[in-house]
C-alpha cells in the first residue's frame, strides 16, 4: 500500500497527539486510510429547505426552517408522548417524541428559529414528524450536500462532532490527488458503470448531489463485496486443491437397480438437480464438502440414500449420522425398508446398542460386510473402524460441532466425502458469503401433493376454544404437539410455565380418554426416548414438550402444532417447529399462541408465519429483522466487519460481486494479467500470512 495513506493520523493538520489518541480509542482511526474509510452514514441536503405546505409531495427526509410555538405532553407511563407544534410561513406540523419526553422537553425552546430534519409520517390521516433532529439554522449561503458522521460523546467534547470530522476529512481530501491507487481494471469499471476509486472517495465524503453520493456508495460497496467474494473463492480453490478425495467413477448397478425398480416415488426436479451436483463432486478426485439445504419435508433423506448407494456401488462404505437416537432409528427403519429388495447390508449403531451386539458389528464394519451404517455420535468413537469408508452424510448439521466432524476425516486413509444436510434455510446471499468456501446445494421444491399447513395466530385469551379444537382433532384420531419455550436465562421460570401448562392440559384432557406425554431437557435421556417413543407409536395423543422435539422426528399422524409464547421464538425456530406437522395426508395446523401485547417485531414474525410456508422467504424476513450477525451466531462475525456494504440490504450487489469475482478467476486464474494488477495487490494483502496463495493455479 502506498506510504501516504498509512501515515499516522497525528500527522494530519488539525489533529495533534491528544485528538489522535481519542480518534484511535473511540473510533479506531489510526491512519489517513482509516479516516478516508470512515464513511458518513447519511447526508443532509443543506442546499434547500422544504416548506410544510409541500410535505405531502415529499416522501423522504426533509429539512424545514421554522419555530416551535407550543409544547404539549399527553398520555401516561409507556404511552407518554411529547408533541411540539412547529410552524413555518406555510403551515404547521406536529413534532412528536415517544421516548425521552421529559429530557427532550427541557431542551426545546419556544419561538426561536431552528431547523428540523426528519421523516414525515402519516398517522390517522394527519402528518407529523417523529423524533426529528433539531439544530440551529445554518448560516446563510448554506453548505450544500453535507455528510453526517457518527461521533461519540468524548469526541464531541473535543470538537470532533460530525462537523469536526468533516473538516478533518476535507483537509485530507485536498492532499489526496494522485495518492489513491485504482484497484479495479478499467474494462470492469466500464462494464458495471463504476466510478474510479479516487472519485468515489471524494464523492462519498463530499458529494455535490444525491446522485454522486449514490454512485460513490455503489462503487465502494461493490469493491468491498468483490474482494470478500474473491478471497472466499480463492480460499475454496486452495482447499480443494490440497484435499485429495476418493474418485467414484461409476454410477453402479446398485444405484441403477434401486432407481429403476424400487424408488418409492418420482424424484422432484430439485432432488434430481442436487443429486447431479453430488455425483459430479464424487468424481473430481477432490474431497467433497457440500452443504445441502432443504426445507423440512423437502426429501433430503432420499438424496442422502441415493448418494450412499453411489458410494457403495463404487466399492466404498457409507455412513449416515443423525443428531438423536430416535432420528437414527427412524432413518434406519425407513432406509432398511426401501433397500429390502437389494442386497445391501445396513446396520444401526447408537449409544444404546448393547455391547454384545457391538462385537459382531465392529467386525462386520472392518471386514466390509456392512455397507451402510446409520447412527448417532456413537459412530464417531475411535473403536468404530471401517474397511473403506467413502461417504459420510450428516443430518441436521447445527447439532454437530466442527471438532466432531473432523473426527470423521480420520476414518479412512483419505478423508471420506462429506454431505451436510440442514433444514435451516439461509438466505442465498448470506450462504454465498458465510459458506463461500463450501459448496451449497439447495432443494427448493417440496414433493407434490402436500397440503400446505394452515397457520393461525391466537391470543392467550382464546385458550378454551383452542382446547375445544384440539379435542375435535384428537377425536378424528390425530395427535397434537404443544411446545413451550425454554431459554437458559429464564430456565426456572420457563420450567414452571411448562409444568403449569402440563397440569392444565392434563386436567382438560383427562384419562382414560386422553393420554399426555411430556418431554423436557431436565429428564434423563432414556426417559425422554421412552416418552417420545410412546408418542411416535401413537400410545399418547398429546406431546407437551420444550424445543427438544425441534429436530426431525417424523410422526405423520400428528396434525396440530401448538406453540406457546410464540413471541419468544425466533422465526427460523418457529418454522422448524411447524415442520413437525404436515407430514401425513391430513390437513395440518400450526397455532401460534401469544400474549395480547406484542412488539412490532413479534407482530411481524407472527404475520410472516401466517402468510407463508416458504422457509427461504421466512429466512429473508428473519435477516431483515435480526441482521446477519444474530442470524448466524458470532463465530463468523469476522466476515461482518464490513465498512459500507450491508449483507441484509445489498443482496443484489453480493450476487453481482460474486459473479464478477468468478469471471476474473476463470479468465485469469493466477491473477497475473497487467490489467488485474490492482486486484492482485489488494488480494495478496488480504491473504498475507497464507503461504499457499502463491500456488493458486
Ligand atoms: P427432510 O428433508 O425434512 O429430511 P424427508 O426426507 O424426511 O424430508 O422427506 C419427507 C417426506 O417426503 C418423507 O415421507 C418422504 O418419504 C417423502 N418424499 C421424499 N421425496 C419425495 C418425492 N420425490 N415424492 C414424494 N414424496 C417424497
Ligand atoms: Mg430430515
Amino acid at each position: 500500500m502506498n506510504n501516504f495513506l498509512i501515515t499516522p493520523i497525528e500527522y494530519l493538520k488539525g489533529v495533534g497527539p491528544q485528538k489522535a489518541e481519542l480518534l484511535k480509542k473511540e473510533i479506531g482511526i489510526f491512519s489517513f486510510k482509516d479516516l478516508l474509510e470512515y464513511y458518513p452514514f447519511r447526508y443532509v441536503d443543506r442546499s434547500r429547505y422544504h416548506t410544510i405546505s409541500e410535505l405531502l409531495e415529499v416522501n423522504s427526509l426533509v429539512q424545514i426552517k421554522g419555530r416551535i410555538v407550543g409544547i404539549f405532553e399527553a398520555g401516561v407511563g409507556r404511552n407518554k408522548r411529547l408533541t411540539a407544534k412547529f410552524q413555518d410561513e406555510t403551515g404547521m406540523i406536529d413534532l412528536v417524541w415517544f421516548k425521552g419526553a421529559s429530557w427532550i422537553k427541557s431542551s426545546l425552546k419556544v419561538n426561536e428559529e431552528i431547523q428540523i430534519y426528519g421523516k414525515p409520517t402519516n398517522y390517522k390521516g394527519k402528518w407529523n414528524i417523529p423524533h426529528p433532529e433539531i439544530s440551529a439554522v445554518a448560516p446563510p449561503g448554506g453548505e450544500g450536500f453535507q455528510p453526517v458522521y457518527s461521533s461519540t460523546e468524548r469526541l464531541n467534547s473535543t470538537g470532533l462532532n460530525t462537523k469536526g470530522i468533516e473538516k478533518l476529512v476535507k483537509v485530507l481530501l485536498e492532499q489526496l490527488s494522485g495518492q489513491v491507487e485504482e484497484l479495479l481494471p478499467e474494462s470492469l469499471r466500464k462494464e458495471h458503470r463504476l466510478i474510479t476509486r479516487e472519485q468515489a472517495i471524494h464523492w462519498i465524503h463530499s458529494p455535490g448531489s444525491e446522485l454522486e453520493a449514490q454512485r460513490a456508495r455503489f462503487r465502494l460497496k461493490f469493491e468491498e463485496l468483490f474482494f470478500l467474494q474473491l478471497e472466499l473463492l480463492v480460499r475454496k480453490k486452495i482447499t480443494m486443491q490440497k484435499s485429495k478425495g476418493y474418485r467414484m467413477e461409476t454410477v453402479g448397478s446398485l444405484f441403477n437397480e434401486f432407481y429403476e425398480k424400487h424408488i418409492p416415488f418420482e424424484m422432484t426436479n430439485a432432488q434430481k438437480k442436487v443429486l447431479k451436483e453430488i455425483r459430479r463432486d464424487l468424481n473430481t478426485g477432490h474431497h467433497m464438502n457440500r452443504l445441502l439445504q432443504g426445507d423440512v419435508g423437502s426429501g433430503k433423506t432420499l438424496v442422502a440414500l441415493l448418494s450412499m448407494l453411489l458410494a457403495i456401488g463404487n466399492g466404498f462404505q457409507a455412513a449416515l449420522i443423525a443428531p438423536t437416537e430416535i432420528l437414527a432409528l427412524q432413518h434406519f427403519e425407513s432406509i432398511s425398508e426401501m433397500l429390502e429388495p437389494l442386497n445391501v447390508k445396513v446396520a444401526l449403531l447408537t449409544g444404546s446398542t448393547k455391547k454384545k451386539a457391538r462385537i459382531p458389528l465392529h467386525e462386520e464394519l472392518q471386514n466390509g460386510e456392512i455397507s451402510m451404517l446409520i447412527g448417532t455420535h456413537a459412530l464417531l468413537e475411535d473403536t468404530v473402524k471401517f474397511q473403506n469408508l467413502g461417504l459420510v452424510v450428516i443430518d441436521e448439521q447445527h447439532r454437530f460441532g466442527v471438532a466432531q466432524r473432523a473426527r470423521m476425516w480420520k476414518k479412512n486413509k483419505l478423508a471420506p466425502h462429506v454431505l451436510i444436510m440442514t433444514a435451516t434455510p439461509i438466505p442465498r446471499t448470506l450462504a454465498m458469503t458465510f459458506y463461500g468456501d463450501l459448496d451449497v446445494s439447495v432443494i427448493d421444491e417440496l414433493p407434490p401433493g402436500r397440503k400446505p399447513i394452515t397457520t393461525m395466530h391466537k391470543f392467550d385469551s382464546s385458550r378454551l376454544r383452542l382446547f375445544g379444537f384440539l379435542k375435535e382433532e384428537i377425536a378424528k384420531g390425530r395427535q397434537v404437539y404443544i411446545v413451550y419455550p425454554l431459554i437458559l436465562e429464564s430456565e426456572t421460570l420457563d420450567f414452571n410455565n411448562l409444568m403449569d401448562g402440563y397440569e392444565a392440559i392434563s386436567r382438560s384432557f383427562p384419562l382414560p380418554d386422553y393420554r399426555v406425554s411430556i418431554v423436557h431437557g431436565k429428564m434423563k435421556s432414556e426417559d425422554k426416548e421412552f416418552e417420545m417413543n410412546r408418542f411416535v407409536k401413537g400410545e399418547t395423543q398429546i406431546m407437551v414438550a420444550t424445543t427438544v422435539i425441534e429436530v426431525g422426528v417424523n410422526v405423520p399422524n400428528a396434525s396440530v402444532m401448538v406453540i406457546e409464547s410464540a413471541e419468544r421464538f425466533g422465526l427460523s425456530q418457529l418454522h422448524q417447529l411447524r415442520g413437525r406437522v404436515g407430514r401425513g395426508a391430513e390437513q395440518s395446523y400450526c397455532i401460534l399462541m401469544t400474549g395480547d401485547k406484542l412488539s412490532a417485531d413479534s407482530t411481524k414474525r407472527m404475520q410472516t408465519m401466517v402468510r407463508t410456508n416458504d422457509g427461504f422467504e421466512i429466512a429473508e424476513v428473519d435477516l431483515q429483522l435480526r441482521g446477519p450477525g444474530d442470524l448466524l451466531g458470532t463465530q463468523q462475525s469476522g466476515l461482518l466487519d464490513l465498512k459500507i456494504a450491508n449483507l441484509s440490504k445489498d443482496g443484489q450487489i453480493v450476487v453481482m460481486a460474486r459473479d464478477v469475482a468468478k469471471k476474473i478467476l476463470t479468465d485469469d486464474p493466477t491473477i497475473e494479467l497487467p490489467a488485474n494488477k490492482g486486484i492482485r495487490s489488494r488480494l495478496s494483502e488480504m491473504l498475507k500470512g497464507r503461504p499457499d496463495w502463491g500456488r493458486i493455479a
